[in-house]
């Protein structure tokens, strides 16, 4: 029997079955990794226009046919997640309710609770929804002054409530020019999820977000993304061993479109998307989803 890598997260049977019939990323131990396809709202839209987009997505996530010409309805093979702002999470969670949607918060403070103005806990967007939760994101480290550190234990926060973060590393364009990108996306992953159990690292999502293609329109080349994936898998390995290194997914963020996703997504250790500004239309993000379940069949 396969062993299915998801989030971690709870999951239907019939779900967990539709994508260990559909995913392509059986590794040689096994391992199946689904891809994961993640909106990135950001701060935008207004309330209705969230429910208006959570809505349009939830009602034409894709119906795909599994082998024997059976069909799961309403199953596709990428997990699909969206990330609202934390103030329209509850409003998104209602609006995709029933579907195989799942909810994303952009952040969350490490504290549970307690005097921290303006800041949201893990429990809280719990309890608005969400199963997965956006770390260490480039604007949360550049405008916001995040360390690797302040990250690490916003992991922990997150993982003690049972949701599944999604860790964002990514090189400055100098860094790469100067053929660092490898030291630095290494050192923000070993700060940022230090001190993991096995158990606990089975359940983050890292993203690959090369921080010159985000919102620049430069994308990463295919084979670029490729190969900082897999020399992440290779830091996992280091870290952990080969199996764990096998079933963490890896995203990759940064001006992905309609246009370059199915590319991207091919690439082998390419598990998914992170997507921020073609996230924001139903339709590109849709197309998005479709290149993941294409490659994933
Ligand atoms: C992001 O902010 O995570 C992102 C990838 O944005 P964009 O897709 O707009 O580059």
């Amino acid at each position: 029997m396969l062993r299915v890598m998801a989030s971690g997260c709870a999951y239907s049977l019939a779900g967990m079955f539709a994508r260990l019939l559909s995913s392509r990323r059986v590794t040689g131990g096994g391992i199946v990794r689904v891809p994961i396809i993640a909106g990135n709202w950001k701060m935008n839209g207004t309330r209705s226009e969230a429910i208006q987009l959570a809505s349009a997505i939830a009602t034409a996530a894709p119906t795909r046919p599994l082998p024997g010409n059976a069909v799961a309805k309403g199953v596709a093979a990428a997990e699909i997640v969206v990330c609202p702002p934390s103030c329209y999470l509850e409003c998104v969670s209602q609006a995709t309710q029933g579907s195989q949607i799942r909810l994303g918060a952009q952040n969350v403070h490490h504290e549970s609770q307690g005097a921290y103005t303006g800041e949201i806990s893990a429990t809280m967007a719990q309890d608005l929804g969400a199963s997965f939760v956006i770390l260490g994101h480039s604007e949360r480290r550049t405008l916001f002054a995040e360390t690797n550190e302040f990250i690490h234990r916003k992991v922990h926060a997150v993982l003690g409530r049972g949701l599944c973060p999604i860790v964002c590393v990514g090189e400055i364009l100098e860094q790469r020019e100067s053929g660092r990108t490898v030291e630095v996306v290494r050192e923000q992953f070993l700060g940022s999820c230090a001190d993991l159990t096995r158990e606990q690292m089975l359940r983050v999502v890292v993203a690959y977000e090369p921080v010159w293609a985000i919102g620049t329109g430069r994308v990463a080349t295919p084979a670029q993304a490729e190969e900082v994936h897999s020399q992440l898998r290779q830091v996992i390995e280091q870290k952990y061993d080969r199996h764990v290194a096998d079933a963490v997914r890896i995203q990759y963020g940064g001006s992905v479109n309609a246009a370059n996703a199915s590319e991207l997504l091919r690439q082998p250790n390419v598990d998914g998307a992170l997507v921020g500004g073609a996230s924001l239309q139903a339709e590109s993000f849709l197309v998005i989803v479709a290149a993941a379940n294409e490659t994933a069949a």
